[in-house]
């Protein structure tokens, strides 16, 4: 049976700090397309999930698709050229309400407050969030960062606003707009939708975390991101991801929200293996790191993906 796996990127870029580890240096990127194309026939995420026919013949090179995450600037700049001298096919899942917002996402805007700094004091009991960080040392600002993130991604966009106006304050700081981060503007977005490699998905609106939400509130998103992506790109949008997609962050409701908004395929971030008949609407994908050609190939052999 052929191999499917369905890989997940971020960003191309160069970004030292990264804190994420988002970001896939350029020069990798395209080493790592060398490898791919040499070992793999990538394929769109359609092909991917397409049922094999019944008696069609087994197929001897594994399947991959490549997947982009969130809607980066470089997306464009630096993964398109690529992409294009590769002959290489992506979905790219774009929060629609993020498209031009010179703000950017907010952990960008958290990291740029954090990392780096080597004393943090923050209570944080007043922005509605019942933690109070006090760290020293060379890792104090990467710490609390960790420790930030995963209580932040639980609230509102406006709650999460609050909370880094708190610590911007409390480092006597102002909200960074993290222009090294930056998010496509429409435009931007159109220009890489004309190119026949790339195919949009949606991603939800504002990047929400969806778990525990009201399942009519989580199809309100997934279905006006798609609603707004098609107006934008007058075409169908029939592919989504959940946002950061781990398994704290949907629910049974993401997955039948999903179904009711008609989406062919629903990617997540856990690293399970794909088969033929695995549920289009629960894809597990594997993330990309900034790897040279020979850490990326031992991946896809451990992945069992080649
Ligand atoms: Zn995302």
């Amino acid at each position: 049976m052929t191999r499917r796996t369905i890989l997940l990127y971020h960003r191309v870029a160069r970004d030292p700090g990264d804190p994420y580890g988002l970001c896939v240096d350029p020069d990798r990127f395209c080493a790592q397309l060398g490898v791919l194309r040499d070992l793999v026939d990538i394929v769109p995420l359609d092909d991917l999930v397409a049922r094999p026919a019944r008696h069609g013949t087994s197929r001897r090179r594994s399947q991959v698709a490549l997947t982009f995450d969130d809607g980066y600037a470089d997306n464009l700049i630096e993964a398109l050229p690529a992409l294009e001298r590769h002959d290489t096919p992506i979905t790219l899942f774009v929060a629609s309400g993020l498209l031009g917002d010179p703000r950017g996402f907010w952990w960008d805007r958290l990291a740029t407050l954090l990392v780096g700094r080597q004393h943090v004091d923050l209570d944080l009991r007043r922005a509605g969030v019942s933690l109070r960080i006090s760290l020293h040392g060379p890792r104090a600002g990467s710490d609390a960062l960790v420790a930030l993130h995963s209580r932040l991604r639980l609230l509102d966009v406006a709650a999460i606003d609050t909370v880094l106006e708190h610590v911007a304050r409390q480092l006597r700081a102002e909200v960074p707009r993290p222009h090294h981060a930056r998010v496509l503007w429409p435009e931007e977005l159109e220009k890489m939708a004309s190119s026949p490699l790339v195919t949009v998905g949606a991603h939800t609106v504002d990047h929400r975390l969806l778990a525990g939400l009201p399942r009519e509130d989580q199809e309100r998103t997934m279905r006006s991101s798609a609603r707004v992506l098609e107006e934008l790109l007058d075409r169908g949008v029939r592919h989504f991801a959940y946002p950061y997609g781990d398994p704290a962050a949907v629910d049974d409701d993401s997955f039948e929200a999903a179904r009711r908004c008609g989406f062919a395929t629903a990617c997540t971030t856990s690293a399970g293996r794909m088969t033929a008949l695995s549920d289009r609407l629960r894809l597990p994908r594997r993330m990309v790191r900034d790897w040279d050609a020979d850490t990326f190939r031992s991946h896809l052999l451990a992945w069992r993906s080649i």
